[in-house]
């Protein structure tokens, strides 16, 4: 078995520790026999065909300006691939570009590929710290946040969980993050997934089934170590 992990601009596109959800890919599939390959994805580089997970981590403003012209041309296929339900994750600076639009506090449009129904427009004040959200299929999640973008999900995305600390995609609706087929975008760095095993083996376990054509139950990992993370974020304050 093997999977191949597609990492979108891992030098523009890496804020506080995303790649380490990298890490926690390769590793979680490396402690079950699976092979994992990542593709570092730079501006000017094709995609490939036979894409299995797909990440993308946060950036500032500025970041987001120069991967934008690249992101439209890659879009396309990043369209088709999670249309196919590959697992996606996308964090922050990159879940807002996978929306319409991020809008500076400048004012400054910068253009998403619309993968995702949603918006974002950068607020007065930028939500910074420790979040804990809960959802539906992962469980409580832990992470931290810090951005000056309020996203607004359209009716075509599901939110990833409900706020229970921090501000998440606008600080009012109490929504973090939304869902779209196999996608997920957050604004939680961490990184979300070394703190959150749940959701990196629903990453895996996903880009297995689509490989093998039916339900994979993963082999059990011992999570004492990531566990015992999880809880220390979660007690912290806000
Ligand atoms: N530049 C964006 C914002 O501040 C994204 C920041 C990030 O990726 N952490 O809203």
């Amino acid at each position: 078995m093997k999977l191949k992990i597609l990492h979108l601009y891992p030098k523009e596109m890496n804020l506080y520790g995303d790649h380490g959800n990298i890490l926690t890919l390769v590793k979680r599939c490396e402690w079950r026999g699976i092979r994992a390959e990542v593709i570092a994805h730079e501006p000017g580089e094709p995609i490939p065909n036979d894409v299995d997970i797909i990440f993308g981590g946060g950036g500032q403003d500025s970041n987001q300006n120069t991967i934008e012209d690249d992101l439209r041309k890659i879009a396309p296929k990043l369209k088709e691939l999670v249309e196919a339900d590959v697992p996606t994750l996308v964090v922050c600076g990159l879940y807002q570009l996978f929306g319409a639009y991020f809008q500076t506090a400048e004012g400054h449009k910068i253009d998403g590929i619309n993968i995702l129904d949603l918006y974002t427009v950068a607020g007065k004040n930028r939500l910074i710290g420790n979040v804990v959200i809960d959802t539906e299929d992962f469980g409580e999640i832990v992470g931290y946040e810090n951005h000056s973008g309020l996203t607004r999900l359209g009716q075509n995305v599901k939110p990833l969980g409900t706020i229970s600390k921090g501000y998440g995609n606008n600080g009012d609706d109490e929504l973090e993050g939304a869902r779209y087929h196999n996608c997920i975008g957050t604004y939680l760095h961490g990184p979300i997934l070394p703190k959150n095993p749940r959701l990196a083996d629903y990453l895996i376990a996903k880009a297995l089934e689509r490989q093998a054509g039916k339900p994979i139950k993963l082999e059990h990992l011992n999570d004492t170590a990531e566990n015992r993370a999880h809880k220390v974020a979660a007690t912290r304050p806000q």
